[in-house]
């Protein structure tokens, strides 16, 4: 843990205060949003993007000087700090990593043993409990692992994965609406299903599109090189930990061409299949052996919480949670060469926006109260998130809604938004209101494959049963000249978790502050409206999480 530095920023900031401080204090959300100002923005991103933030990796120095200069922020806004350690919470983690020299792979063909290298060939998933596993067993093929009856689709028909190794491929078929796709592609989802049903380990096939994306050969360099992170309860247990399952591995195309070479089906049959939808599921009549030794750490990081206590002592009890994650991904060695990785858009654009956000809460508090976390350990697996709503620190059931910002990407006028799962709740005609309001249309998902509604901290919140909106910036260029949708898919090609996903990238800071105000709108109706959000009972998303 670093001490504190006293850092260049401080001194703009008191300028910034008195400066705001000369006009008449706000007394309307109207004049409260006016609060929300270019300038500041980019004061944010510049300083957490910065090189000397070193990527803000969780567990490490760059990120608890950001926690640090978040705290300060929250301060100097007048919120009140809320965490279980003043403003922070501190979330227990364990890292893991797989000793490279010790992980096999093996397939136990007819008259010989194949083994694979490790990088090569195949990845493998460290375990979080255990220094040391093996499994041998048998393989069976489950295209994509999904058992999804309302839909009239399962991969698990016909097939015994008992005591078995299951092969397949992430993601879920085209053909599941975009919600479902999303839900249904979780790898936590899929290992609850696989592990249910008696399956004892995993192998991931690699699609032709992932391939295409970065081919195995490029990826290779970045195997194992960071470790994989998980929180611990109080009683030293690890979250989302399925001890069943004794082996995990990802094969290069190669390495899957060997495993499938005298199956009922080939490597090409399943890609094929897989990208058809189609059920193709099949033991495989092989055998193989995962093992590895893991290395185990603790350490802990810091989720940085800050409260707007409500004005209406009826509904003060009851709390908007507004969310970003604070975390990056570090500084990474590739080759000899060492690259930071900045994270601006994200999400140091997230966090900018989140915390002129409060600004606008704390000048005009609505009537429920409203939590603001800037969140760790978001690129590590929605960690900080998913500890929150397991260790709250106000009750579960007096969250009524939560707002995400992560990654919206502001490199052209924006005129759409998309959102991922609110539309299943009584958010959206909030949302939709405070978007017109600020110049925006909602879309429908132009990029269901990415399936973001599992990958943002939001999903912590859902699970958890509360309401919640994560938004987006859609294709819609306001200016026809410029090309939304090419420049979109061109950041997630060459910019999304890479190093050059610094300060250098385009951002049109109107659109950021509209961005920003249409967020504050939505989180005050949320504040201030009299019955607190709710599940559409008979949607896909309340079905499954809506609590009673
Ligand atoms: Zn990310």
């Amino acid at each position: 843990m670093n001490a504190p530095m006293l850092r260049p920023a401080t001194g703009l900031l008191v300028l910034l205060a008195i400066s705001s401080c000369a006009s008449a204090p706000p007394t309307t959300l109207d004049e409260s949003l006016d609060l929300i100002r270019e300038r500041a923005l980019r004061s944010h991103v510049r300083w957490l993007a910065d090189d000397e933030r070193a990527g803000r990796m969780t567990g490490e120095s760059g990120y608890e000087d950001s926690a640090q200069y978040v705290v300060e922020q929250f301060m100097h806004m007048g919120l009140e700090p809320a965490g279980t350690d003043g403003w922070y919470q501190q979330v227990p983690l364990r890292s893991y990593k797989a000793i490279g020299d010790t992980a096999e792979f093996v397939i136990h063909a007819e008259d010989d043993d194949l083994g694979y290298t490790y990088r090569d060939d195949f990845s493998v998933a460290a375990d979080p409990v255990d220094a040391s596993t093996r499994v041998r067993a048998e393989v069976v093929y489950v295209g994509y692992g999904i058992h999804a009856p309302e839909l009239g689709y399962s991969d698990y028909e016909g097939v015994d994965v008992s005591g078995k190794i299951i092969a397949g491929f992430s993601g879920a078929p085209e053909s599941f609406e975009g919600l479902q796709r999303a839900y249904y592609s979780s790898s936590t989802n899929k290992r609850e299903e696989a592990v249910a049903r008696g399956a004892i380990g995993t192998i991931t096939l690699r699609s032709r599109k992932a391939e295409q994306r970065s081919p195995w050969d490029e990826m290779k360099a970045r195997i194992g090189i960071r470790p994989s992170m998980t929180w611990v309860s109080e009683t030293g247990e690890a979250a989302r930990y399925f001890p069943e399952l004794r082996g995990s591995v990802s094969l290069s195309p190669k390495a899957a061409e060997a495993l499938l070479a005298n199956a009922p089906l080939s490597y090409e049959d399943t890609l094929s299949a897989m990208e058809a939808g189609e059920v193709r599921s099949t033991p495989l009549g092989i055998e193989v052996t995962i093992a590895r030794d893991t290395e185990h750490g603790e350490l802990s990081s810091p989720n940085v919480i800050g409260l707007v206590r409500g004005s209406d002592p009826e509904l003060a009890d009851e709390y908007v949670v507004f969310t970003a994650h604070l975390d990056h991904m570090g500084v990474r060695e590739i080759d000899g060469e060492k690259k930071i990785y900045n994270g601006a858009y994200d999400n140091a654009v997230g966090v900018a926006l989140m915390l002129e956000t409060a600004r606008v809460f704390a000048a005009v508090p609505p009537r429920r109260s409203v939590l603001f976390v800037a969140l760790t350990g978001e690129e590590r697996g929605l960690l900080g998130s998913d500890y929150f709503v397991n260790n709250p620190v106000v009750p579960v059931e007096s969250i009524v809604a939560n707002v995400n910002l992560d990654m919206p990407l502001f490199l052209y006028p924006v005129a759409d938004l998309v959102t991922f799962g609110s539309e299943s709740t009584s958010i959206q005609p909030l949302a939709d209101d405070a978007a017109a309001a600020e110049g925006f249309v909602f879309s429908p998902d132009p990029l269901p494959e990415e399936t973001r509604f599992v990958r943002s901290d939001h999903y912590s919140f859902v699970r958890a049963g509360v309401p919640a909106i994560y938004l987006t910036p859609g294709f819609k260029s306001a200016d026809d000249k410029v090309d939304g949708e090419s420049l979109y898919r061109a950041f997630l090609d060459k910019h999304y978790h890479e190093a050059t996903d610094d300060l250098d990238q385009p951002i049109h800071w109107d659109s950021a502050v509209r961005f920003a105000r249409a967020h504050a709108r939505i989180g005050y109706a949320l504040a201030s409206v009299d019955d607190r959000p709710a599940w559409d009972a008979g949607s896909f998303l309340g079905q499954r999480f809506a609590t009673p």
